[in-house]
Order: structure tokens, then C-alpha cells, then sequence
């Protein structure tokens, strides 16, 4: 099995992530998170709250911010006015060009369906294209050397090959080939029987329309949120307002956006309702790129120091024809998932775009004062906006495919879940050895103690062995054991889930033992 097919049966086997609505047959793009799975989302959530929002100025790893700065929060409403998308250029232009394939009936995102023409390379070195035959694949314009994308394509290769003296096969991806009808009408798509099934890329847009109130007419039109941003910069001079903050500072937000996407695929990681955690930071035009390059580093950081391994973690720096208009930079946090390397999180220095377009549509002035500036002309302005746009199921995700793990204990295979302890859905349990001679009751006492502190379990059935697998499957970093020292010398057995080491600790200092290894 592959890692990818090992976690989604994980997820399912032990409660994590279900498919929505599952007993009528599911909702394309929609996940249900089960018990294990909606701890394991709220601790993500929760760390990022915690440190980029409630204490980002202690959890600060990284060599000093530009300047010291503030961080507040916010929930705004999920509806917003249907102008706040005007604005935002969302009614306009939050389109992705898709083609439909008439064969399949699959529809696909312009951007991923990538064409690849065959090459062959003589024995002379001699190159001949064969754009006879041009092949579409869902993926990255960057996998040419993919041997799954010929596999399909087989026996016309055989074909081709057969006629020409040729010696090595290779593929060239063809750009931007579905805009143009000659190529597209040689064009094979996925799983279609003759070259030719695709539609011209036509804008769709990812807004889910809505009506509020009794009418459904044009003026009750609004939508779901598409992202969390747009509800914390109409919110700005409320903040502003309100909340004593000085520039620089920041707004953080967790919540639902909506996008209709065209393929929600790859388990949660394209959903069509997910989650979001977005700071959209403030800064004067000058300071932006220090306080981008400082958002950059900060926010790669944050997924190391919850345990994703540095060598499946990457920093992608956009280049200028990626940006889009308004932008001045932008970095993507990629991840290696075991369907290709994605984006995880994208941080941008959006200038004052966002601001401006408000500030425009509503007539309301959004420029921030600064009453300590001792220059007239430079109290009042728009500010820069860094914005930190991560994804809660996607970061949830990566947490699960990097922490599954298979290995060996006492001779007998065994699945884990190695998270970060703050990320564990379930920090410890607690067994009797047996369940009898007193060990059942002093298991609960010292269960429901943990209990106040620490999200623990209880658990006396079946063979002890068998409850330590469990606890691996569901991350649990550490199992404390009721044996008969404790009965009577008060002590008990510690299990670390990764090493599987064991240290007797006193009943007592269980819960300050747990503590400082859980939040470290
Ligand atoms: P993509 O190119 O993958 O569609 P995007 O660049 O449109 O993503 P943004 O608009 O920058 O994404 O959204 C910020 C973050 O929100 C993403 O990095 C991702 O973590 C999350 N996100 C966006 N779309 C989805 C989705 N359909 N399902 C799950 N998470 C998503």
C-alpha cells in the first residue's frame, strides 16, 4: 500500500477524518473529522493561536523581529456584505480557467492538467517530438521523468517506437497547450478513449452563491467566504478603534472558507469547506519587505518546531510572473506529501491593496494615524500588509503523513503516529496492569487527577500490549501503567510511545512530569 492509501485508512480505521455525509454516499471535496481527528485539528489550531496570536512574542525562536509588535484577534461573520467581495476582486476575477473533458465528463483545473508530448532520442542524438501524440495528466509541470505518466499510454508508445529507430523516451510538457485549439484537439485526456474530449479553459467561478432572507432574488445574493482575510480588513479601523494597537501589529484569524473547487482531491488536502488561519500584518510601506522576509521565516519555522521533518519542509520563493498584480513578493511553504510537494501555506506582501480597494468601494477613510508621528505629512497613510495565509486541514495533513511511521517491537510490526507531543490528540493514558488486586481503582484516581490538566484515557480491556498499540496508532506520546509497585511504593511505569522506554515516576509528580515534556 501507499503511504497516502496507509494514512487515509488510518484516519478511517481509528476515527480521524471520515468522508461527509458518508451514509448517503458522501459530498465530493467535504470531510467529517471524527474523535481522534477533531483533537489532533484543534491542537493545530490552538498551537497557532498560541503562538502566533496570544504569546507570539515569547514563542519567538527566530534571531528578532524588525521591531516589536502587537497581535490581537479576531471572528468575524462567515456572510459578509456581498460588496466586501466586490472589493476584494472575488466577483470579478476568483476564477480558475477549468476544461471540461466531453468523454469522462471530468472537469479540470486549467493550471494542473498539464499536456505532455513524447520525445525520442536517437542513437545520433537526434530529438524528434511527436506531436501526434499529446497526452494530458493531472500534476506538476516539473514531473517529466514520471514513469506512471507513460504507463497509460503504453501501447501507442510501442507503436511509435517501432516505426522509428529510436532509443530513449522522454516527455516535454507543452505549455500553455489547452489555450490552443490545434493542440487541444490532439490533446488525450485522462482516461479518454481518442485525443480531442477537451473543452477550451473557460472561467469558473469558486464562490458559493447564497441568499439571505426570504427573497431569492439579485439584491439577496451573497456568499461564502472564500477566506478568512477579506473579514479582518473591513474590520481594520474597528481594530484600530478600538483595541489600543500601534502599527506594526497584527490581526490573526482561524475559521471556515468555502471554495467550489473544480477537483477536490488528495484527501483533505483540496476540500471545498476548510479551514484557515490568517494574520494579515500592518506596517509602514518602508518597513514591508523586512517584516515579509521576517513572516517568511517565522511561519517555515513553526512547522519545524512541531516536529515536520526539515527535509520534507521547503521555502518556495515566487517569481515575478507568479505575483499576482498587486503583490510585491510572495513565498509559498511547501510540503513533500506523498502525492507530490504542495503548497502548505503562501505568505505575501500584498502593499495596500486591499485596504485601498475598501477604502475606495465603502467611501470610509481606512488610513491609520500615527499620533506620535512627528512628521504632518506622514501621520495619516494606508498601511502595508504582510499576510500569512495558512491552512488548518492541509497543516493537519502534513502533520499525519509525516508522523506515520511503521517499525518493529518485541519481534511484532507496529504502526505509529509519532506527533508532536502538543499536537497528540490525546497526551496520555492511563492502564492497570490487571484489573484486579486494587490496580483498576488507583488507575482511575490517578486518571481523573491527569484528567483536570491533560486531555487522558482510560483503559483496563485486553491484554497490555495490545492497549499500547492502540495508543501508537492514535499518537499518544506517553501510557502509564498500575503495577503492583504501585500499590506499593506509590510508583508507576511511564512507556515513551517512540522509543518505547520506560521510567518510574512517582504518582505524584505525574502530572509536572507530563507537563514539561507535553509543552516543551
Ligand atoms: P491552491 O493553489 O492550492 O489552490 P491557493 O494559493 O489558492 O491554494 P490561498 O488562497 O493562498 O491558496 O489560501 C491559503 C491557504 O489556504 C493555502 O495555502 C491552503 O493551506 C489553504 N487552502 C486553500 N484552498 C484550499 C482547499 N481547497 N482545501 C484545503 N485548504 C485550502
Amino acid at each position: 500500500m501507499e503511504l497516502m492509501e496507509k494514512v487515509v485508512s488510518l484516519c478511517k480505521r481509528r476515527g480521524f477524518i471520515f468522508p461527509s455525509s458518508e451514509i448517503y454516499g458522501g459530498l465530493n471535496g467535504c470531510w467529517d473529522y471524527g474523535p481522534l481527528g477533531v483533537e489532533l485539528k484543534r491542537n493545530v489550531k490552538q498551537a497557532w493561536w498560541n503562538d502566533m496570536v496570544e504569546h507570539h512574542d515569547e514563542t519567538d525562536t527566530l534571531p528578532g523581529a524588525p521591531s516589536p509588535y502587537g497581535m490581537v484577534g479576531l471572528d468575524s461573520s462567515l456572510l459578509m456584505n456581498p460588496k466586501v467581495w466586490e472589493a476584494s476582486g472575488h466577483v470579478g476575477g476568483f476564477s480558475d480557467p477549468m476544461v471540461d473533458c466531453r468523454e469522462t465528463r471530468n472537469r479540470y483545473r486549467a493550471d494542473q492538467l498539464v499536456v505532455f508530448a513524447l520525445e525520442l532520442t536517437a542513437a545520433d542524438g537526434a530529438r524528434t517530438t511527436f506531436d501526434e501524440m499529446l497526452f494530458a495528466a493531472l500534476g506538476e509541470a516539473g514531473k517529466t521523468e514520471d514513469a506512471a505518466l507513460i504507463e497509460p499510454h503504453r501501447k501507442r508508445i510501442a507503436a511509435l517506437q517501432k516505426s522509428r529507430s529510436a532509443q530513449t523516451l522522454s516527455l516535454r510538457v507543452i505549455p500553455n497547450a489547452l489555450y490552443d485549439e490545434a493542440l487541444r484537439a490532439k490533446t488525450l485526456a485522462p482516461g479518454a478513449s481518442a485525443p480531442g474530449t477537451l473543452t477550451a479553459p473557460r472561467a469558473f467561478n469558486l464562490m458559493f452563491k447564497t441568499h439571505v432572507g426570504a427573497l431569492e432574488d439579485n439584491s439577496s445574493v451573497t456568499y461564502l467566504r472564500p477566506e478568512t482575510a477579506q473579514g479582518i480588513f473591513v474590520n481594520f479601523k474597528n481594530v484600530c478603534d478600538t483595541a489600543r494597537v500601534r502599527v506594526p501589529f497584527g490581526i490573526g484569524q482561524v475559521g471556515k472558507a468555502f471554495r467550489n473547487e473544480i477537483n477536490p482531491r488528495n484527501f483533505t488536502f483540496r476540500s471545498r469547506e476548510f479551514e484557515q488561519m490568517e494574520i494579515e500584518f500592518f506596517c509602514r510601506a518602508e518597513d514591508a519587505p523586512k517584516w515579509y522576509g521576517y513572516w517568511r521565516n517565522r511561519r517555515f519555522q513553526w512547522y519545524l518546531n512541531l516536529g515536520l521533518r526539515p527535509g520534507n519542509l521547503h521555502l518556495r520563493e515566487h517569481d515575478q510572473s507568479e505575483l499576482a498584480h498587486y503583490a510585491a513578493g510572495c513565498a509559498d511553504v511547501e510540503y513533500d506529501f506523498p502525492f507530490g510537494r504542495s503548497e502548505l501555506e503562501g505568505i505575501a506582501n500584498r502593499t495596500d491593496f486591499d485596504l485601498r480597494q475598501h477604502m475606495q468601494l465603502s467611501g470610509k477613510d481606512l488610513r491609520y494615524f500615527d499620533d506620535q508621528e512627528s512628521d504632518p505629512e506622514k501621520r495619516r497613510y494606508l498601511p502595508y500588509v504582510i499576510e500569512p495565509s495558512a491552512g488548518a486541514d492541509r497543516a493537519t495533513l502534513a502533520f499525519l503523513c509525516d508522523a506515520y511511521s511503521e517499525d518493529e517491537v518485541g519481534g511484532e510490526p507496529r504502526t505509529v503516529l509519532k506527533l508532536h507531543p502538543r499536537l497528540a490528540p490525546i497526551k496520555a493514558a492511563v492502564f492497570p496492569l490487571v484489573k484486579k488486586d486494587g490496580m483498576p481503582e488507583k488507575a482511575l484516581d490517578i486518571y481523573r487527577q491527569l484528567k483536570r490538566r491533560l486531555h487522558v484515557y482510560y483503559d483496563e480491556k485486553g491484554a497490555i500490549g495490545r492497549r499500547y498499540r492502540r495508543q501508537d496508532e492514535a499518537g499518544t506520546p506517553y501510557c502509564i501503567t498500575v503495577d503492583g509497585e504501585t500499590l506499593t511504593a506509590g510508583t508507576v511505569t511511564v512507556r515513551e510511545r517512540d522509543s518505547c522506554a520506560q521510567t518510574r515516576v512517582h504518582a505524584s509528580e505525574l502530572a509536572a512530569f507530563l507537563l514539561e515534556r507535553i509543552e516543551a
